[in-house]
Order: C-alpha cells, then structure tokens, then sequence
C-alpha cells in the first residue's frame, strides 16, 4: 500500500469499509471506479476498461462515469441487485491541502433507491430485516420511498419466505451469523441482495415503536433502521410508525400457490401482465396501485372487514357519477407518500411540490363527494381526511407554476412572496429596463438602427456596432471590448456600473429563491405525518373505486358468505375471460360443501380443468379482498388458506425435478391445510410413470378425504379414479365435457356432473398438428391395445414398489386388478427407455444401425 499514490490510498481505506458496493469516487466531472470494482462495472455498465498509474509496480484498471450521467449507470446496477457506495469530495479542491478529502454520503442499494426509473410506481420498495428468535423469525419491512414501516412474527422460515416474496423485497438485512442454508435458501427462492447489521439500539426508534410490545420485533426493526442510518446518512424523518400486522388475520396462500394463481404476475412473462393484479388495476394513483397488491397478497378473513368493504364497492357502483367524479379527482394526484419520502430526504424539487400542491387542491372535493355517497365507511374515511390546507396555501402562496427542475437556477419563487426577493428582482429588472432604454438613446445619438446592447458570459454587456457603421461613432466615445469578424463590441463605465447591480441581484435573487424553497421544504416536512395519513385514505378509496369499476365493467357479482356450503353459478376466470372476450367464455358452475367436499374433475387435456379450478381459487381470493366475483351468483365459505399444485414448473433455481417439486408442494398442501381451506390438485402425478401416479393421487385423494376435509378440486386424467366416489362419501366426479364430431373432439369447456366417459388423448395430439402418419399408428396401436387384453407381463420394480404401497393400503383392489393386466417385462422396459432417449438427429446412419442391433439383441 504504501507504494500508492496518497489518493489511491485513499480509495483503498474507504473501499475496505464498503467491500460488497460498487465504490463510486469522485474524481472532478467523474466518478471513478478502481481494481476489481472497474473490471467488473466495465462488464456490467459495457464501459470502456482503462488504467492508470497508481504508484504500484502495475497499472490499476480504471473506469469511470460522468457525474451528471451516473444516475443512469446507478440505476442499472441497483437492477442488477448490486449496491454503489457515493463517494463525494468533501472539501473544496482548492483548499485542500494534499488530497481533497473524500467521504461516502450515501450507499445506494436495491431496498434503499430513491428515485429512477427502476422504482416502479404501482410497487413497494421494500428492505427487510430478519432476526431469529428460537424457532420464531421476527421480520421488519420498510419502503423507504413511502416511509412505510411493518413487522410481524412468522412461526417457519418457509411463512417467511412466502411473506418475502410476496411483499416483493428486494434487500434483506441479516446479522453475519444467520444460518448459512437458510441463507442460500433465502436467495435462491427471492431473490434479494442480502446486506449485513450487527448493532441495535432500541432507544433511538423509540418514537416509532410506541406501539409495539414484543421486545424481538423491536430489535428486528432497529436492526433495520440502523442499516439505514449508516448507509442513508440523512434525514428518516418520513418514516412511519411502526404497524405490527399477524400473518394469521390474513387467507393464507403460499409461494408456490401465489404463483400457480399468478396472483401479481403471470408465470410465462413473469410480469404483472396477465395477472390478476394486472386484470382487477383500475386504480388511478400509484399509491392505489400498491395498495391493490397488498391487498391482493393479503385477503382478508374477518368477515365484518370484507363486507364493509363490499358494501362501500356496492355503493360506489350505484353511485356512478359520483365515481366518475372521484376517479377524474384521484387521476390529479399524484404519489403522495412519494413526495413526502423525497421531501423528508431532502431531494424533493419545486416540480415536486407542486405535484404535491396540485394534489393537495383535489382533497377538499374528494372529502365532500364521499361524504355525500351514504356509506358508513365512506363516512369514515371521509372524517379520516385532513387537506392539509396550510401546506396548500403556503405552496399556492409561494411557488410559481412551471418552475425549472434545478432548484439552484431561480425561477421557483412568486412576486410579492418575500420582500426581500422583491426588491432584488425590482433592481435586476430596472436595470435591465434602463439597458433597453441605453440601446434606443445610443441608436439615435449615433444614427445607427443596428447598433444593439447584448450579453455574454465571459464579458457581461456590451454595445455591438456592425462594422460598416464604425465610420458613425466618434472616436474615444466608447472602450473598445472584443473585436469579431462583422462587428466591434465596446464598453461604457456606465454601463458595466449597471452590470454589477444587475448581476449582483440576479445571484442574490437566485440565493434567496433557494433559501426560500428549502425553508419551505422543511416547513412541509411537519406536515408529513398528515400527508401520509391522507396518502393511505385515498388509497383505499382509489382501490374500492377500483373494484366498483372493474365489477361493474365485467359484470361481476356481490358475494356472501356462509359457514360451509360454496356455490358458484356461472362462474368465469376472470383472466382468461378478459383475454378471450367475454361471449366466448363458457361459464361454469360449482357447487361444494354440505357433505360433498371432494370434485374429482376428469377431461381431456386442453378441455379447461385447471381454467376451473383457478377460478373457483380466484372467486375467493375476490370475496375476501372485498371485490365482487365474475359469476351471476356467489356464496362461498371464509376460507383461512388455499394451496394448489397446479402446472409443471421445474423449480430452475433450486435445480429440484417438476416431480419433485410437485410432491413438496403437495406436502405443504397436506401438512397445512385445515378443513376451511382450499385445495386446488391439478393432475398429481403426472411426473412419474402411470402406475406410481396414480398411486399416490389417489393415496392423496383418500388422505384429503379422511383427514384434512378441505375443500379441495382434484383434476386428473386418470379415469381409473372416477370410482372412487363408490367408496369416498364426499367424493363427487364432475368432468368436462367433449364430443366428437367427425372422428374430431371438441371441447365445449362446460362442467358437468359425473365422470368423463374416455380419454381424448390422441386427439389432442392431433389438434398439436402431429404428423399424420404417427396420429394413424397411434389410433393403430390403441385399437389393438383395447382389444387385446392378455398382454401380460412381469412387473417391474417400480410397480413392485407400488404394490408394497399397495399392500400398506394405500391401493384398493380395483387398482390391483388393473396393474398385473397391462405390466411389460423389466428388459422390454429398459428397451423403450433406451429408445426414448435417442437423439435421432444426433445419429448418423452407421451409429442408428448399430443402436438397432443393440436392441435387437437385448430384446433376443
Ligand atoms: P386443462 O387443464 O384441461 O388441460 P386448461 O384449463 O389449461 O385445460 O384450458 C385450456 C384452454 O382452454 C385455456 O387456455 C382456454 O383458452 C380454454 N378454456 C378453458 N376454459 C374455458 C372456458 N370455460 N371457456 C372458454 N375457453 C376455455
């Protein structure tokens, strides 16, 4: 080190205290990166990699970006979830004796961002921070973007992971010693950057947590704010007080469900289009927005709540002008939490006030427009409001409408606000009428129309004379300034006497409006608490108005509840519906509860089964956010959870097989699930081979039966297991049904009672338009299948594995009977598999003729 040049050691000290973060240093115009940090943003940001002699034996690698495009460059990274420490030049470079000194004044992470494009409007920021309490996790959120703050004790560290997930976290704050494969776990599946705090200080939150009893969730949410205060280094006086919200108020509804539901985002586009949140968001603020999701990961469970809820959207869908009236409102404002975080932090600028003025000015309307639609809860929400009307004068008062976005620039500040501004912009102004004045005097004294007074920088005014007109002046009459090709430019004492007055004025004035701006800034931050309180109230009317809307628009109904039947008429999935058009969609129903809580639904593939199923999940997720549901008549249980294995997602991240991941998830399903619950089966055991799938669904169908009593919707295209229903008493087959027209099938999507009468296999792979050739040979071998029963062959081990399963009872005869009929030999087995696995068009003609003989001599 002591090689280096005295800066790169000052890099070096200050890099080794932010070792996880992109150490941006400033370096004049630019912020340089140093060592490993430049290769690696050189390959992140696609920036050139230079390098530079630091005193060592080898050049240091380099790269850098300029200061006023770094935002951008901040931004792509924080995406990437990396972390960049801002490393500022503390002191002026011309009084720095030696190295300016330097400082990190502000350590940008993926849960602490403030502001860019990477922030999107319609979703919490959230960071989080985890302690670990025995077998308890306390978990802290904060959006430092709306000062939000929440905790709650979850009992597993898989509620955990749901809770993180869902909520969306992007960082999460650990101490060092957190269990390493929770850890891995914790990545893996969220997907957060992780971020390390050991100090806590209770003390210093104590303002926040007045409400808070449980000592651990204190520590867990000083943990985080500490994290902030270190690496924030400014004002969190935005920050809220601290909610303690219980998971188990809350329709529990886990990771893997969420996204099999694609709740807030669609499982192929892995964005929020095609999912539920993207078809139910007719919010007109962002604040709405966000509201929407939470509610959406939250359903309610107290029926009180989800019906005041549903009688406000009621009300707000009698009342159609008045909502029309209310959305045309909310569409005015803008993010109020927002604004009030970047006021509190200090980076608010004058367009951002008045977006909070112009916002400001829509409240008194939205007060008296609820107060008026007869609704208790309106009523409430309505008292709930306060306009903040001081902050709105004094913004009214001070600020003029279309103010630059730099707030060192002037230009922010109205006349007559301040005296002392007024009489800085009446000189500037005079003197400036009194140069326009000297131009016509100088015109006429001179007989020069052209002759004209302008202003540069570098030599302030001057009088400009065209070079054909220089004849016209009388010699001495003005100083000579600068010459230029066309013309002379020249200077009077007078006028550079007016100079000084009017520029002194112009840099007092522009102080003074900064001044003045930042006092007012910190003025409003006293009203924080009030605009966040009035940020959440019109939230929640911005996402009941949504729900008035989008009922009304797609013609859904009101729901009620009851103690255990659920009944659905016409019901749709209101997804699919949107995208296919409503005429188009068969509406189905469903009936569930007074000794029938098991529907095992057969049908063909593609004939809508899982369509059916998410939409009796959706149904109720609607009815308990408070929503109507798309059907013509609604009533349903309060269910506590719903769990579905639905689709064949390969678990990528965590490298375990679609089967295996099929099972864990029907092992929480089964592990959790009480008998208000929801479960949602889509066809279980379909990543094994035949005779071990349908063991385990049914296994599975009977356990559900006997044990758990939940509701549940099994799909299968095991036929064999419609006869159940002889011998589980809950247990009703529904199917979809499909004709054949024509040797074709057609789906007609429509529910019906009682099992489906075949399967439709070969037709589906004829509707994937497989060759024709292997459509008519399979048709070929099924006839001969069908007609020939005496296959008859050894079993294999899986089937023995099955049928010592069987023994411990989990089969029934019927089941038995079938499997010894159509088993192959274990040799004929490997054989198949072996040719499943060639890769033909890997193969030349010489390697094909060889594989055959294999073949033909194993099967001798
Ligand atoms: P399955 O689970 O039986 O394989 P899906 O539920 O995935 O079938 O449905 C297949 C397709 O059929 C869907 O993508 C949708 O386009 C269509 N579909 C499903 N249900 C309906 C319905 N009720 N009305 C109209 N189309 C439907």
């Amino acid at each position: 080190m002591a090689t280096y040049t005295p800066m790169i050691q000052q890099y070096l000290k200050i890099k080794a205290d932010f070792e996880d973060a992109f150490l941006f240093f400033r370096l004049g115009d630019f912020y340089e990166m140093f060592f490993d940090d430049a290769i690696k943003a050189s390959r992140e940001l696609e920036i050139t990699l230079t390098s530079r002699d630091g005193g060592g034996e080898e050049r240091i690698p380099m790269c850098g970006v300029p200061y006023h495009s770094a935002p951008n460059y901040i931004e792509q990274l924080v995406k990437k979830g990396f972390k960049i420490a801002i490393c500022e030049q503390t002191e002026d470079p011309k009084q720095a004796k030696g190295v300016v000194r330097r400082e990190v004044v502000q350590l940008i992470t993926p849960g602490t961002v403030m502001e860019g494009k990477g922030l999107l409007e319609k979703e919490n920021n959230y960071l989080a921070s985890i302690t670990n309490l025995d077998s308890l996790y306390g978990l802290a959120l904060t959006d430092l973007t709306t000062g939000e703050n929440k905790v709650t004790t979850v009992s597993s560290f898989q509620d955990l992971l749901n809770e993180i997930y869902s909520v969306g976290a992007k960082e999460v704050v650990l101490s060092k010693d957190f269990n390493e494969e929770l850890l891995k776990q914790l990545k893996d599946r969220c997907e957060v950057t992780i971020s390390y705090e050991e100090s806590t200080d209770i003390h210093e939150i104590e303002p926040l947590v007045q409400n808070l009893k449980e000592d651990h969730l204190k520590i867990t949410f000083a943990k985080l704010y500490r994290y902030l205060q270190r690496t924030q280094k400014r004002s969190l006086e935005h920050l809220q007080k601290v909610e303690h919200y219980q998971l188990n108020h809350y329709m529990k509804i886990d990771l893997y469900s969420k996204r099999n539901l694609e709740l807030t985002e669609s499982i192929r586009s892995k964005g929020k289009k095609g999912s539920l949140l993207w078809l139910l968001d007719e919010t007109k603020t962002a604040m709405g927005g966000r509201m929407l999701k939470q509610w959406i990961d939250h359903p309610l469970m107290d029926k009180q709540a989800i019906t005041t809820r549903l009688n406000m959207v009621e009300t707000l869908i009698e009342r159609y002008f008045e909502r029309e009236d209310l959305r045309e409102q909310l569409q005015q404002v803008y993010d109020l939490e927002r604004l009030a975080g970047r006021v509190a932090f200090g980076n608010a600028n004058a367009r951002d006030l008045i977006q909070l003025k112009k916002s400001l000015q829509q409240v008194p309307a939205i007060k008296e427009l609820i107060k008026s639609i007869g609704n208790d809860y309106a009523e409430k929400i309505a008292k709930g409001i306060d306009p903040c009307a001081g902050v709105t004068e004094n913004l009214e008062k001070a600020l003029l409408d279309n103010p630059p976005l730099s707030v060192k620039e002037g230009n922010l500040i109205k006349d007559g606000f301040n005296k002392q501004l007024d009489l800085y912009r009446d000189a500037s102004r005079n003197g400036k009428a009194w140069i326009a004045q000297l131009e016509q005097q100088e015109r006429q004294k001179n007989g020069i129309k052209s002759l004209k007074i302008g202003y540069n920088r570098v030599f302030g005014y001057y009088i400009e004379v065209t070079r054909a007109n220089l004849h016209l002046l009388t010699e001495g009459q003005y100083e000579r300034k600068q010459t230029l090709t066309n013309a002379e430019r020249f200077i009077t004492p007078e006028l550079k006497e007016k100079e000084t007055l009017i520029l002194e004025a112009e840099d007092n004035s522009i102080e003074l409006e900064y001044q003045i701006f930042t006092d007012l800034r910190e003025q409003i931050k006293e009203s924080i608490p009030a605009i966040q309180n009035l940020a959440k109230q019109l939230s929640e009317l911005d996402v009941l108005q949504c729900f008035a809307t989008i009922s009304e628009k797609r013609h859904y109904t009101k729901p009620s509840f009851t103690n255990d039947s659920l009944f659905i008429k016409d019901g749709r999935h209101p997804v699919v519906e949107k995208v296919m058009d409503r005429q188009e969609y068969v509406p189905n129903d469903c009936t569930m509860g007074n000794g029938s809580n098991l529907l095992l639904i057969t049908g063909p593939n593609m004939s809508g089964k899982s369509t059916y199923m998410r939409q009796v999940a959706h149904a109720a997720i609607l009815a308990q956010i408070g929503c109507y549901v798309p059907a013509s008549e609604v009533s349903l249980p309060i269910f506590d959870k719903i769990f579905t294995r639905i689709g064949a997602a390969d678990d990528l991240v965590s490298g375990q097989s679609t089967f295996m991941v099929e099972m864990l998830e029907a092992k929480n399903a089964i592990a959790n699930a009480t008998s208000n619950s929801l479960i949602l089966f889509d066809e279980i055991g379909r990543g094994t081979s035949t005779y071990d799938g349908m063991a385990l669904a049914q296994a599975i169908i009977e356990y559900v039966h006997e044990y758990i009593g939940a509701k549940t919707l099994f799909s299968t295209h095991y036929h064999e297991l419609t006869i159940l229903d002889q011998k589980l008493d809950q247990l009703r087959n529904v199917h979809v049904q499909a004709v054949e027209e024509n040797g074709k099938v057609v789906f007609l999507h429509k529910i019906k009672e009682g099992a489906a009468d075949k399967s439709y296999g070969i037709h589906v792979a004829e509707l994937a338009e497989l060759p024709v050739q292997l459509i008519n040979r399979a048709k070929e071998i099924l006839t001969e299948l069908e007609k020939d029963p005496k296959i008859e062959l050894t079993q294999t081990s899986e089937v023995n594995e099955i049928n010592e399963m069987a023994q411990l009872s989990f089969f029934n005869e019927e089941l038995e009977k079938r499997e010894k009929k159509t088993t192959i030999s274990s040799k004929e087995m490997q054989v198949i598999e072996k040719i499943k696995a060639i890769d033909i068009l890997e193969m030349t003609p010489m390697d094909a003729l060889n594989e055959l003989y294999k073949i033909h001599k194993k099967l001798k």
